[in-house]
């Protein structure tokens, strides 16, 4: 079962991942972890890699698809994988298919964790900081004993700029504006899944195997 993962942030991406790997027996194939694993062992295309990353600069993409591909051709693919994090754009997407169809694979679905921009921000500005120990809450998912205070020192916690609703919409637009071409791709080409993310973290799993 080879398949991509796709979400906004805060949809739950990295927790479906972990379940659909698990009963799958699929690795989960991050864009990060693939570049760490490529630096780590040093390959050319890590090292090529390396030297972008260190500028602070974009990987090329001829350079992120020869380590999709050196990723896709290890043993534990042979069942299958899920992509999550590639590919980003249209050009990715394409260049995919075309290293897919060398390595004689192909997509079976793309699963879209689809999650209504406000719960979205709901969920990501709700994280709040303790200044002084740093431990961090969540009024939906974790919150303090006692509201707006933290439990082991007293301290008033406080809202990261980051995580303020403005701000966190901003990001979730910019997101979108590069995901929807995506989606509008696989959903053209009839590999598109939707699954509703706005539901507890086991109904949106179930929907997703209801699903493939
Ligand atoms: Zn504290």
């Amino acid at each position: 079962m080879n398949l991509i993962l796709m979400g906004l942030p805060g949809a739950g991406k990295g927790t479906q991942a972990e379940k659909i790997s698990e009963v799958y027996e699929v690795p989960h194939i991050s864009t990060g972890d693939m570049f760490r694993l490529a630096i780590k062992e040093g390959t050319d295309l890590g090292k090529k890699a390396k030297s972008f990353m260190d500028q602070g600069a974009l990987v090329p993409d001829d350079v992120t698809i020869g380590i999709v591909r050196e990723r896709l051709q290890k043993d534990d693919c042979q069942k299958g994988f899920l992509l999550d994090g590639f590919p980003r754009t249209i050009a990715q997407a394409e260049a995919l298919d075309v290293l897919l169809s060398e390595l004689n694979k192909h997509i079976d679905h793309v699963i879209h964790i689809d999650v209504p921009q406000e719960k979205l921000v709901e969920r990501l500005s709700g994280r709040r900081i303790c200044p002084t120990c740093g431990r961090a809450y969540h009024v939906l998912y974790n919150p303090p004993a006692k509201e707006g205070i933290c439990d082991y020192d007293g301290a008033q916690l406080i809202q990261r700029d980051d995580d303020q609703p403005e701000t966190v919409k901003k990001r979730l637009s910019v997101n979108l504006e590069q995901t929807q071409p995506l989606l509008d791709f696989y959903k053209q080409k009839g590999e598109l899944v939707a699954v509703n993310g706005d539901q507890a973290i086991d109904q949106v799993f179930a929907d997703i195997q209801e699903k493939l």
